[in-house]
């Protein structure tokens, strides 16, 4: 950071969460070139792999910037500011498909562990699911799918013991005791598709639990080969990661 953008971040307090550099016109997290990078590169939804899965925005640098800093800075709202700036928000593909998998979809947010939620006070990816029922017209379902045992963190393991990890991990209430018609789909929500593994323990537990046509909407597609390199630039950057 320069002179000129220290000044402005003492008098403004304004620094763009995406390329950190000062700015008056913050919108409310990215300067006017970060905006319109996430916008080009929200505008079309990226199919992750064997599932009825999407995910509304690639993993790069302006997007990681944005998902740490809803993570771990505290910075909630950034799950709205991502909704709406994606196909989602901004009546596109990613909203055709996610209409077109059903209407008044349950949103069901892949659950934190209890710790967790504590020492953060809330669950990313259940306000990325809410956000998404208010531009879907669906209803966040967040007491649905649980947590059953404490599990290192995701990003410090490989794909393979990733799918160990989070094998059985979560259980979900039964669906003919919540008044669902659990037929119709529902959609599983979290915040960083990395392998799928989490989004596929879900859908056991889910189907397990009596329901059917599940689908997998993430704010974040990671391709799995860089979550690797991806940690270690977090520890260099000094974002705290799960792990820790
Ligand atoms: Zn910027």
């Amino acid at each position: 950071m320069n002179l000129r953008e220290s000044l402005s971040f003492f008098f403004f307090g304004n620094v763009c969460v995406g390329c950190g550099h000062g700015s008056q016109k913050l919108d409310p997290w990215l300067c006017p070139n970060c905006k319109e990078e996430l916008i080009v590169c929200g505008e079309h939804p990226i199919w992750p792999g064997k599932e009825d899965a999407i995910c509304l925005f690639p993993m790069n640098s302006l997007t990681r910037n944005l998902i740490l800093a809803m993570k771990y800075k505290g910075m909630q709202k950034i799950a709205s500011y991502l909704v709406a700036h994606s196909s989602v928000g901004r009546k596109g593909e990613a909203l055709q498909i996610l209409e077109g998998w059903g209407k008044n979809m349950p949103f069901i947010p892949v659950p934190v562990h209890n710790a967790r939620m504590r020492e953060r006070g809330y669950n990313q990816s259940e306000l990325a699911a809410f956000e998404l029922s208010l531009h879907c017209g669906g209803k966040l379902q967040k007491n649905i799918l649980k947590r059953r045992i404490y599990k290192p963190s995701q990003t410090s393991l490989g794909s393979g013991a990733r799918s160990l990890n989070v094998a059985g991990a979560f259980e979900a209430k039964n669906a003919k005791s919540l008044n669902l018609a659990p037929k119709n789909g529902v959609v599983v929500v979290d915040d960083v598709y990395t392998t799928g593994a989490t989004t596929s323990s879900c859908a056991r537990a889910l189907k397990r639990a009596g329901f059917e046509n599940i689908k997998v909407c993430a704010l974040l597609y990671e391709f799995p080969a860089s979550a690797v390199a991806d940690l270690a630039a977090d520890k260099k950057m000094g974002w705290k990661t799960e792990s820790n």
